[in-house]
Formats: C-alpha cells, structure tokens, sequence
C-alpha cells in the first residue's frame, strides 16, 4: 500500500466535516421549529446561518488544497443527529425538551470543535496559514455557539424544565 501522509488526513477530515456540516444545516431548522424557548429558537436560526458560512470556508479550504468540495460519509454525526431526532419524537410537547434539545446541540458542536480543532492544527503543520485562518474562525464560533448554549441552559431552560 501507498505511504499516506497528513496532507491526505487533512483531505479526508475536510471532506468529513464538509459532509457533517451540510447535514448539520438541514437539520437546524428541524431544531429551531421543535424548540419552545424563543431566544433557543432565534440561537438555531442564527447558527443556521453561521453553518452556511462554514460551508463555504471549507470550500474556500478545498480550493486551497486544489481539490474539488466533496463529503464523505461521517457516521459520527449521523448518529449524533438521529440522537436527536429522538430526543425530538420522545419528548415533544413536554416540559424538558428544550434542555433536551440543547443537550443534543451540544453533541453536534463538540463533534465539529474536534474536528476544527484537528484541522486548524494540522493546517499549521502543513505551513497554510490561510487555511488556518479559516478554520480558526469557524472554530471560534463553534466555540461561541457552545457556549451560548450552556449560557441558556443554565440561566433559563434547565430551571423550567426541572
Ligand atoms: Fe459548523
Ligand atoms: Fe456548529
């Protein structure tokens, strides 16, 4: 077998977090419909335009390496998202969705901050500092998003759904 390099792991990561990315977009707004807490509700719809950004930054990342945008199929978040679609069928109409719903966005964001994270990294490495750059911006608001989340369980929905 052919030696593989971290040129190719980052080829490979990228075209995971791409196809990660777009499944994360078409399920946010699933998200922002099921949540009752408006401010949950305007926190998906806002990250669900950030989302589009991270698309298009890793295109611009791909267009770096002179590849062509592709995904590849990321089981991860595959089954983190089916988690909470569950979370969405078995809790529907009670007390304790919201904090439910915020448990399962924070899944989704911490599965993207490591692999951002991974990618930013081994962009240093690999001596693209414009690639980093990009990386490092989504991750920041990965980071944000998570946080926001966190802010919101612990002052608000966490309380009303106890
Ligand atoms: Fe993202
Ligand atoms: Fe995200």
């Amino acid at each position: 077998m052919a030696d593989k390099t971290l040129d190719d792991l980052f080829h490979d990561t990228l075209k995971d977090i791409y196809y990660a990315e777009k499944q994360i977009l078409k399920t946010l707004p699933k998200m922002a419909k099921a949540a009752q807490s408006s401010e949950l509700k305007a926190g998906f719809e806002t990250h669900h335009e950030e989302t589009q950004a991270h698309i298009e930054r890793l295109e611009q990342v791909f267009e770096l390496i002179g590849k062509t945008p592709r995904g590849k199929t990321c089981d991860a978040i595959l089954g983190i998202i089916e988690e909470g679609k569950e979370i969405i069928e078995e809790y529907k109409g009670t007390t304790a969705l919201d904090a439910g719903l915020i448990s399962a966005a924070h899944a989704v964001e911490h599965y993207e901050m490591a692999r951002y994270g991974t990618l930013r990294t081994w962009a240093q490495q690999l001596n693209m500092p414009e690639a980093m750059k990009l990386l490092e911006q989504t991750l920041k608001e990965e980071e944000a998003t998570d946080e926001k989340l966190s802010t919101l369980a612990i002052t608000d929905v966490n309380k009303k759904a106890a």
